[in-house]
């Protein structure tokens, strides 16, 4: 049975439940119930029905509800219904906002318990009076306890760096498994969004009860939601974050992955492309409508060839203009972290960085870097250990050295603060005596947005500013980017050639994609720099990489991607 069909029966038949809760009419409570029915017993998908024009030929299927199938198959909900779930009683709704409460179940704990919120629900759960009541029982409780503890893991997005770890440490354990055949994160990871709500992981198998076993049997679960043959759910020990296992037969994977990496609005429109092209495309794979041959799924490669179209980036599937990009076979080369030859933003002990500059570029090298920039603070920055002029003379010395001895070519520059009124923190002889300037905003963000535009600006038209660090200063799920003219400063960008910092660090991700596409479009240049205070930090090149590609960045727009001699050309003009 599709799941389309069963989700489609199980929303009319909640919206009979809402209109019996209302005390409306018998009759159309029965026309959504009678609706319900004739749906779960098809035998043929609604999608194909509906590509035919034959919904309203259903029996118990007028105008009205054929309609509403057909906004379901469109946009994946029914407006009629959200509005009536919103329309309940506050406490109801809450109730409702948990998986496994309908509308009757949230009523009679409402009337029967007095209960009217999530919290109060849990408690009554826990103390067993649940399962009490008429219809329920020690499943139904406990179910309902699993939809508390699973909405609370979706509640709150998580910034990527503190998901993506744990991630790649359950796809390792899993790939261990015997009986995985193939094995990829997918999701919002995938896509390398700055923020995570679950972890979903898709494995090729034709044993997926043994994996699905080892699976909520890792020490990572703490608790283990639900756990079927090809579905089940965990929530991770520390992190909080739920993590989806979905296993699918060999010939499936292409399709499954595709599917569940998502975006949403990417596979919508590539749905809708399908139907155009009378072709039908599932977590299954791709189908030949008329005929229901199969035409792909094994690969995503195969599976976006069916429809025509070139294989499409995980971090650029967000209905962005990339499908018609791919069908023209003109999609972006994204620059990938193998195309990174150093490193531009680096602190060592000489201001608040952990490890000394030799041990950076050690590790650098060892990262195979061609070069790497050492960019302590600035003098003003007292409580980071500020460098003062006497010190950057001795550093630029001890540099020298470090490339000679190394066999790394490691530039001296600085992270200088851009002050108040847009003046950089150290003299104009000082500056031009660096390799490279960073300049960024350390202190003071809160300002009117045009002064703060103008202060960003100005330091931008300095002609020693070579990139802006950490652009608009915002935190990932902490502090929002600063009220910066984003517009006028990426037009400034291209008007003095400075660079753009895209910070790798996983608390910024600053410049964010948005951004990052904003100013790429525009034809600005780009610096990936980690900010690394340690030698660990370099691997957040990852993130910054992964940002990039979410704006649709080519190595030849990243500075630290060029060559040595193209680098040092260009800081020199
Ligand atoms: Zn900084
Ligand atoms: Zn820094």
């Amino acid at each position: 049975m599709d799941a389309t069909n069963l989700e489609v029966a199980r929303i009319f038949n909640e919206i009979a439940d809402l209109l019996e809760i209302k005390q409306e009419s018998t009759f159309r409570v029965n026309a959504y119930r009678r609706a319900a029915r004739a749906v779960e017993s098809l035998s043929e998908d609604l999608r194909t029905i509906a590509q035919r024009g034959e919904l309203r030929r259903i029996g118990g299927i007028g105008q009205s509800l054929a309609e509403k199938i057909e906004e379901y198959l469109r946009t994946g909900a029914i407006a009629y219904h959200e509005e009536l779930r919103a329309a309940m009683p506050r406490g109801l709704a809450e109730l409702m906002t948990i998986p496994e409460v309908g509308p009757k179940t949230a009523l009679l704990l409402y009337e029967r318990l007095g209960v009217s919120s999530v919290a109060a629900l849990e408690e009554a759960a826990r103390a067993g009076k649940v399962r009490q009541l008429p219809r329920m029982g020690a499943k139904t409780e406990q179910n309902i306890l699993a939809g508390i503890a699973r909405m609370r893991a979706q509640s709150a997005r998580q910034p990527l760096g503190a998901v993506l770890p744990h991630a790649q440490a359950i796809a390792g354990a899993l790939r261990g498994i015997s009986g995985v055949e193939a094995l990829s994160i997918a999701g919002s990871i995938r896509r390398m969004r700055d923020t995570i709500a679950d972890i979903d992981i898709v494995v090729a198998t034709r044993r997926s009860d043994a994996v699905m076993d080892a699976f909520v049997a890792l020490p990572q679960a703490e608790t283990v939601l639900s756990k079927g043959s090809t579905r089940s759910s965990i929530v991770l020990r520390h992190v909080g974050v739920q993590c989806d296992l979905r296993a699918v037969e060999p010939d499936s994977y292409g399709a499954a992955l595709q599917y569940f990496t998502g975006s949403k609005d990417h596979n919508v429109q590539l749905r809708e492309r399908a139907v155009r092209l009378g072709l039908r495309v599932s977590e299954y794979g791709v189908f030949r409508v008329r005929t229901d041959r199969r035409l792909a799924g094994r690969t995503e490669e195969d599976v976006y060839e069916a429809l025509g179209l070139q294989w499409i980036p995980p971090e650029i599937r967000e209905a962005q203009g990339e499908l018609e990009l791919a069908e023209r076979r003109a999609l972006p080369a994204l620059v990938r972290v193998g195309d990174i030859r150093g490193d531009l933003h680096v602190h060592t002990t000489w201001s608040d960085g952990a490890h000394t500059a030799e041990a950076m570029a050690r590790a650098a090298r060892q990262r195979g870097y061609e070069y790497l920039c050492i960019t302590d603070h600035s003098r003003s920055l007292k409580f980071a250990g500020g460098v003062t002029i006497e010190d950057l003379r001795a550093h630029a010395r001890a540099v020298r050295h470090l490339s000679d001895r190394l066999g790394i070519r490691v530039l001296l520059g600085s992270e200088v603060d851009i002050l108040p009124d847009g003046s950089l923190d150290y003299p104009d002889e000082v500056l031009e005596s660096l390799d490279l300037v960073i300049g960024s905003i350390h202190s003071r963000f809160r300002m009117p947005r045009a002064e703060l535009t103008r202060r960003v600006i100005r330091a931008m038209e300095s002609p020693h500013l070579d990139i802006l660090g950490h652009p608009t200063g915002r935190l990932v799920g902490q502090r929002e980017p600063l009220d910066l003219d984003i517009d006028a400063v990426v037009e400034a960008a291209r008007r003095t050639e400075t660079v753009l910092e895209i910070n790798a660090s996983p608390e910024r991700l600053d410049l964010k994609d948005t951004h990052v596409r904003l100013a790429r479009d525009s034809g600005a240049l780009f610096s990936i720099g980690t900010d690394a205070h340690r030698t660990e930090h370099f691997a957040y090149i990852d993130y910054g990489v992964g940002t990039a590609r979410r704006g649709w960045v080519e190595a030849t727009q990243v500075v630290n991607a060029w060559p040595l001699a193209r680098l040092l050309d260009f800081l020199a003009r």
